[in-house]
């Protein structure tokens, strides 16, 4: 065994052999792997060995796309045989809901390339006989679906490595990590020490003990997963005889099921509603290439469906019943990347389709590592994504949740129940009186929508239009013409402090910095010029900053920020040390002049000031800044005086008509302001000259990324951030949500990044990026919504005060 390596990847799973495997192909070959007993000994070896490349994240379904592409590649490299099956797969909808989702799905596909086709069940029943087509509407079928052997694909990723001149140590239990000052490790192993520069946790099962070798409790469980294959069938032997090919797979979202030919036989398996985490607390190292004990009661209600839709099924013998265990992040997708705050500390766990993911989470994590990016869009991946919040009990409530909906529809405007309230700000119960309908982001609990008083506050979830919609119309209304108070706790908050952190933060953003009292909008860019973060800047001193930026992005921006620390800088993530609320509309000023000693003329508080004042008795940093674009102020205070600063403006603001409002108002109101928002127009596969932020861009000082925004201001981007105005169907209206497909002269030319009902304006708006040479001012296009082609109309300017006089009176 080796003494030292460039990387240490620890797990011999499929996830593990496909980091070395990526490793070893992008140049970095004194790589070593270390598997505790032999390659696919965690949850790999029992796998269904099924792939495919539907995700409800588009950038997540490109990296599966990529992995199912990639196994010929490593089969033919290293001589093993995969067994690679692509028979293609249907995706079965029982009613209406599901058949738009499928649309949906297709839709997004479409500018991923990806070539799926939308069936009706009588096409499904003639692709896959053994189905009773009554009990279906329709189908969309994948043709880039099939599967594959787990152990095959696993030794297949492990030759690679290996001939490019990786090492992998089998029967080698990693016992300890430890790290050295200078952030290199020592990983401490049952046949001795290795030195390692990096070291990558891809222990599957046991992710969370190698994670609690260094002290981190990471969101990861294990739970039980059960699949039969059946005795040979007359039906499948049929089937292959008459077509010459394997039935297509399928996925039955009614019964919760997925359904395959394995050999002669056809293997089932479920997401059943009883479900049960394994080993919960700590997965035992004495736990070897084992199976669970099958509970067909558990999974009874699934089977009973199974033998409807399936009617052969049903006579036919059980050969096998495989109940194994394999683990879940909280929302199900991987955890992947850099842990933030440990140098040299790579994750790539919690993957649920090893062989869907397996090699996208590869790819990535390799390139991250060497080349300091993922040079993907990975977000819905990154390790970051998830705060201290996320602990054991919460992981174990909100991956049953997610393993229980496997197969359900989670709606755009759907919340979902479990792990909740956990976190919430002083005024959650003020809010609540109010009849809020929450949301929680990042963990936080943050107020939608107020519904009307004697109403339930529920929400119905629907792809179209839900019961929110007049009411948050209202509250759009309120903030207009009279005056809105609403939570702004759910931004991230940031102090940068110390000598020298003016020029730290000027070498990282890419707008001057403000005066002293002043407040502005500023990007942060990664080497490549592609936005890490956008944030708002106040400097309250020399050296003395808040930093205000995407709530749930806080760990993934405090990682970046940390990681470029400069000596005798410090900085804080304040999460909720600091909390605030936002009165907006053109009665804010009054209302808050009314309990505020400080003068707030404009000419004494200009927009964009940001100040320490108080607010009656309460000390408060007041930021004269909007994103509904009208006079507003944001008042930010130690989360011990937040009753009583609401309570004061609530009294306050009632001679002005001051109405609550929440988070769907705020994103119609600031989609008639064109304003962006992180996670959505801005990304880090975006530049910000793409992104069209250009008042935050000042080239009169360095900072990281400006040679590249440079290069492009000079040659143009080859895409645009574009604002549309949609025509929606009148018939059954439905806005944007996210993700869906523009058309263009009868092409695939660029994609929603978001978009809401504009109440006030009363106009169906969106954003969307396009090639550059398109956004053209009153240019046409077409937007997907649910399967229907409706008209957009790229629009020059905001349509509500382009001239941005109402938030400067
Ligand atoms: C019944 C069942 C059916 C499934 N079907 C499918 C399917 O059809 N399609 C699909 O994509 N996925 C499927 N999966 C999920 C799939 O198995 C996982 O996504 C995949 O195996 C995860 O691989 P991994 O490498 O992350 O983890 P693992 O396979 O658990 O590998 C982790 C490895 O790390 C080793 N290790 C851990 N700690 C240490 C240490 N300290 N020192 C040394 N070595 C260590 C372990 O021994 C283990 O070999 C299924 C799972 C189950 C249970």
């Amino acid at each position: 065994m080796k003494s030292s390596a460039q990387v240490v990847v620890i797990g011999g799973g499929v996830v593990g052999a496909s980091v070395l495997f990526h490793l070893t192909e992008l140049g970095w070959t004194d790589v070593v792997l270390v598997e505790r007993k032999e390659l696919t000994a965690g949850s790999t070896w029992h796998a269904a060995g099924g792939m495919h490349t539907l995700n409800g994240d588009p950038n997540v379904a490109k990296l599966q796309q990529y992995t199912v592409e990639l196994y010929r590649e490593i089969e033919r490299r290293s001589g093993q045989n995969c067994s690679i099956h692509m028979p293609g797969g249907l995706m079965l909808a029982g009613d209406r809901e599901r058949m738009d989702w499928l649309r949906m799905a297709q839709a997004r596909g479409r500018y991923l390339g990806m070539d799926m086709e939308i069936i009706s069940a009588a096409e499904a029943k003639r692709m896959f006989p053994l189905l009773e087509e009554h009990y279906f509407i329709g189908a969309l079928f994948d043709p880039t679906e099939g599967h594959v052997d787990p152990t095959g694909v696993t030794r297949a990723y492990a030759g690679c490595a290996r001939q490019a001149g990786a090492e992998i140590y089998q029967r080698t239990w990693v016992s300890g990590l430890r790290q050295r000052p200078d952030g290199t490790w020592d990983v401490i192993t049952e046949s001795g020490e290795i030195h390692a520069e990096h070291i990558v946790n891809a222990g599957g099962l046991w992710a969370r003990e190698v994670g609690r070798m260094i002290g981190l409790e990471l969101p990861v469980l294990a739970m039980e997963h059960m699949y039969l294959i059946t005795e040979d069938m007359d039906e499948v032997a049929e089937y292959n005889a008459a077509t010459g090919h394997e039935l297509p797979m399928g996925l039955d979202f009614d019964g919760e099921l997925y359904i395959r030919q394995e050999g002669g036989g056809m293997l089932l398996g479920t997401y059943e509603q009883a479900c049960v985490p394994w080993s919960p607390r700590e997965t035992p190292w004495t736990f070897d290439q084992q199976l669970l004990t099958p509970d067909l009661d558990r999974i009874a209600p699934s089977l009973e469906i199974a033998f409807k839709h399936y009617p052969a099924l049903a006579d036919a013998g059980i050969k096998n019943v495989i109940n194994g265990p394999f683990t879940f992040a909280p929302d199900g997708n991987p955890l992947v990347g850099p842990v933030p705050g440990v140098r040299n500390c790579w994750m790539a766990c919690a993957v649920m389709a090893g062989f869907s993911q397996g090699g996208g989470v590869g790819l990535t994590l390799a390139r991250w590592m060497i080349h300091g990016d993922p040079g993907e869009d990975i977000w819905a991946m990154d390790v970051a994504r998830f705060g201290n919040w996320a602990s054991l009990a919460y992981t174990n409530a909100k991956v049953r949740e997610n393993y229980r909906r496997r197969f359900r529809i989670t709606f755009p405007n759907e919340e979902l129940p479990d792990g909740r309230a956990l976190h919430t700000t002083p005024v959650y119960d003020r809010l609540t009186a109010h009849n809020a309908v929450w949301g929680a982001s990042f963990g936080l609990e943050h107020p939608l929508w107020f519904q009307r008083p004697g109403e339930e506050p529920r929400e119905d979830v629907t792809f179209r239009r839900s019961n929110a919609h007049p009411v948050v119309a209202d509250e759009c209304t309120t903030v207009r013409e009279r005056v809105g108070l609403t939570e702004c706790s759910n931004f991230a908050k940031y102090r940068v402090t110390g000598a020298g952190s003016a020029g730290w933060l000027q070498g990282l953003l890419t707008n001057g910095l403000p005066r002293v009292g002043r407040i502005n909008l500023t990007a942060v860019l990664d080497p490549s010029g592609h936005i890490v973060g956008e944030f708002s800047v106040a400097r309250v001193g020399t050296d003395d900053f808040f930093l205000f930026g995407s709530q749930i992005a806080e760990a993934h921006h405090s990682r970046w920020f940390l990681g470029h620390l400069a000596d005798g800088v410090r900085f804080d993530v304040l999460g909720l040390s600091l909390v605030g609320l936002s009165l907006a509309g053109p009665g804010a000023r009054d209302v808050l002049q009314s309990v505020t000693g400080a003068s707030l003329a404009t000419e004494n508080y200009p927009f964009m000031t940001f100040r320490r004042i108080d607010v009656g008795m309460i000390p408060a940093y007041v930021g004269r800044m909007t994103y509904t674009g009208d006079l507003g102020y944001e008042i930010w205070v130690a989360p011990e005086y937040q009753r009583a600063l609401f309570d004061l403006l609530w009294q306050a603001g009632k001679p002005y008509g001051i109405g609550l409002f929440g988070f769907r108002a705020l994103m119609s109101l600031r989609m008639e302001k064109m304003f962006g928002t992180w996670a959505r127009e801005y990304r880090p596969i975006y530049t910000p000259v793409e992104a069209r932020m250009h008042r935050s861009l000042k080239l009169d000082h360095d900072f990281i990324g400006r040679d590249a925004v440079e290069a492009e201001l000079a040659s143009g981007p080859a895409r645009t951030l574009s604002y549309f105005e949609i025509t929606p169907d009148p018939a059954e209206p439905a806005d944007v949500v996210g993700d869906e497909p523009i058309w263009h002269g009868g092409a695939v030319v660029g994609w929603v990044t978001s978009g809401a009902y504009a109440h006030y304006s009363r106009r169906s708006l969106a954003f969307g990026y396009v090639p550059s040479e398109l956004a053209v001012p009153g240019a046409m296009f077409e937007v997907e919504i649910i399967g229907q082609r409706r008209p957009a109309r790229l629009l020059p300017e905001p349509v509500l005060d382009p001239a941005g006089q109402r938030m400067r009176v």
